[in-house]
């Protein structure tokens, strides 16, 4: 445990990777069909695809090749070399795909260490001051645990009530998560690139 330092807990699915995106391009392919990410406005896809989709959405092949969310790698690898943050990637996994996920995790963020990774679906459970998550469950239940989450915007969660912090992208996030905690350090980190700032 690092004393005096805001914990940050990000999501892996759809805030780091990909999800969506890739679930769909899989079932296109697969079922010859011509769904658009922006057409799955819902967080239960089975809604959107049909009971099909459960033949693709849990493959590990397929969270082993998920693209990585734009700035993503660029601001998460930023936010971690400032040493200002502890933070742990806290995903939720079915057994077959936790090695896949892992392994995105080392070829894309290889400096991450392995023990701040944590598969868990009760997020919750997890001690942090800030969850950043696109799944409007684990942001309702972390605020009740009494952390601050932040909602990574995504097409299934735009028109989703709760007056909760959000962000459209991984830059907006990275500007807001260090006005709020280290707003006297905005200039320096913003100029600086965030390296060396203590
Ligand atoms: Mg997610």
């Amino acid at each position: 445990m690092e004393k005096n330092k805001v914990t940050l807990l990000i999501d892996q699915d759809d805030v780091l990777a990909e999800y969506i995106k890739g679930v769909t391009e899989a079932y296109n392919k697969k079922y010859k069909t011509d769904i658009s990410p922006e057409e799955c406005n819902n967080w239960d896809l089975h809604t959107v695809f049909g009971e099909e989709v459960e033949t693709v959405m849990h493959e590990p092949e397929l969270f082993r090749h998920l693209e990585p969310t734009p700035d993503a790698l660029e601001v998460f690898t930023r936010l971690y070399h400032s040493g200002l943050f502890e933070m742990y990637i806290v995903t939720a996994a079915q057994p077959c795909s936790v090695e896949a996920k892992h392994e995105w995790i080392k070829e894309h963020l290889p400096f991450f260490p392995e023990e701040r990774v944590i598969v868990c679906r009760r997020k919750y459970m997890i001690k942090g001051d800030y969850l950043l998550d696109d799944g409007m469950h684990n942001i309702e239940d972390f605020a009740k645990a009494g952390g601050t989450p932040i909602v990574f915007e995504r097409f299934h969660n735009k028109t989703a009530l709760g007056n909760y912090r959000r962000v459209t992208n991984w830059k907006n996030f990275e500007r807001m998560i260090i006005e709020l905690c280290y707003p006297e350090l905005m200039e320096r980190y913003f100029d600086e690139e965030a390296l060396e700032v203590v």
